[in-house]
């Protein structure tokens, strides 16, 4: 198959150089790398976000990455980049010329926008169809930031009418199913795949960093509130109430303890200050992606406990390495992390509970390597990114049939009905 994906403001590039991994930009990168594998000639075209990037990298045998100019040729705010949609749509269809793929692939509810548009912009009779994965949903964002939700006011409407249009969503986690039905996506177009993980470089097997403490708990990911690092701070003094003192908490991700530019580090250090746990607290910064293996091996627990959670890469990336996830019960965590099985649920917001949990879990040892096993058998025998590329490949044959089907119905010019 020749399949397009679009990737507005997350370049797979970011994530294969270590430098600014988030949760797209590592899910397009592997994704992509393991449809190529399977056979497929896959092109990623993403936004040209610096003047020196050349126009087509190739990445490995079927799988090249094409900067775009829509927009400054700097970084752009991702809920910014609206008005450049069209723009992006003109370099895609102008970069397809008369051999457009077999499908495209939105990521994002605007990439979603660039993929239809482009894919509309062909012979009359034709189109691309459209798969698209929304990543995040706005619904969801507002429902939890309010007022600090920074999307343009015009997604409330848009992202539904992506839903609406594209020929088949792939949703990453059954939650994400009912919200599309509330945004009355007709889900007989859905198909769930997971996000995946690598498991080349994520496993049990393989040298643990060294600790300061007897116990480390671990939190990864971009230091935004949402992402509820806070609230375990905050657990670490019911932690220290209940006798575990010798704990410490690494923090992984967005601005280190030196970056006096990143407001949620300094918030968060404010707050393990307040608390007197400062000395229990290292805001370690952004580590690329090889080292995280070594990180994550050397906690005894991880935390992931946002407010709420699309999918989440980080628990996968813990249970690949043997080690059990403390999760809020929250959006894909309760798909991907199983209660009592690979790690412990608890309720969202709630440091108390995190506490208890991570207590549990500190005190037992066995408990530990059980859960932690566990979690890596689930993770090679699920979220393999060959098994994602599967599913996801099932989900691009069910949107040409479909779209085949319509044109068939679709007036034949000057026909009348
Ligand atoms: N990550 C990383 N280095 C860091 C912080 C995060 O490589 O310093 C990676 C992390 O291992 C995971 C991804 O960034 O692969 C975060 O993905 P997730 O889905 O958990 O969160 P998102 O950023 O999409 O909200």
């Amino acid at each position: 198959m020749r399949i397009s994906m679009i990737s507005e403001h997350a370049s797979p590039l970011a994530a294969l150089g270590g430098v600014d991994a988030g949760g797209q930009n590592v899910h397009v990168a592997a994704l992509s790398i393991a449809l190529a594998r399977r056979g497929h000639r896959v092109t990623v075209y993403t936004r040209r976000d610096a003047p020196d990037l050349p126009a087509k990298v190739r990445v490995q045998p079927g799988l090249e990455v094409v900067h775009i100019d829509a927009g400054p040729a700097s970084h752009v705010p991702k809920d910014e980049l609206l008005p450049f949609m069209g723009a992006l749509a003109d370099g895609v269809a102008r970069d397809w010329g008369n051999s457009p793929p077999d499908v495209v692939h939105g990521h994002f509810w605007m990439s979603g926008m660039a993929a239809l548009d482009a894919g509309r912009r062909q012979p009359a009779g034709f189109r691309v169809p459209v798969v698209q994965t929304f990543h995040a949903l706005g619904t969801v964002k507002r429902r939890h930031q309010g007022a600090d939700d920074t999307s343009p006011a015009e997604r409330r409407f848009l992202e539904p009418s992506v839903g609406r249009s594209a020929d088949r969503i792939i949703a990453t986690c059954s939650d994400e199913v009912f919200e599309l039905k509330s945004m009355g996506i007709d889900t007989g177009k859905v198909s769930i795949a997971p996000c995946g993980v690598d498991l080349d470089l994520f496993s049990g097997a393989g040298p643990a960093d060294s600790k300061t403490r007897s116990h480390r708990i671990l939190s990864v990911g971009r230091l935004v509130p949402r992402k509820g690092v806070d609230l375990v701070i905050r657990a670490l003094v019911h932690l220290r109430d209940a006798g575990f003192e010798d704990v410490e908490l690494l923090i992984v991700g967005g601005g280190g303890a030196a970056d006096g530019h990143d407001p949620e580090a300094r918030r968060l250090l404010d707050l393990a200050r307040d608390l007197g746990v400062a000395d229990q607290v290292e805001l370690r910064g952004q580590v690329p992606r090889e080292a995280m293996p070594g990180i994550f091996r050397s906690a005894d627990a991880v935390a992931c406990t946002p407010w709420y959670e699309p999918f989440g890469i980080v628990p996968l990336e813990a249970m690949a390495c043997g080690i059990p996830v403390v999760a809020a019960a929250v959006g894909g965590l309760t798909d991907s992390v199983v209660d009592h099985g690979t790690g412990l649920h608890v309720p969202p917001k709630d440091p108390e509970a995190i506490a208890d949990a991570l207590a549990t879990l500190l005190a037992s040892p066995e408990l530990r390597t059980k859960l932690g096993r566990a979690g890596e058998r689930r993770a090679k025998a699920r979220y393999s990114w060959s098994r994602v590329a599967a599913e996801t490949e099932k989900a691009y044959q069910l949107a040409i049939a479909g779209a085949a089907d319509a044109a068939s119905l679709e007036p034949m010019e000057g026909a009348a009905l």
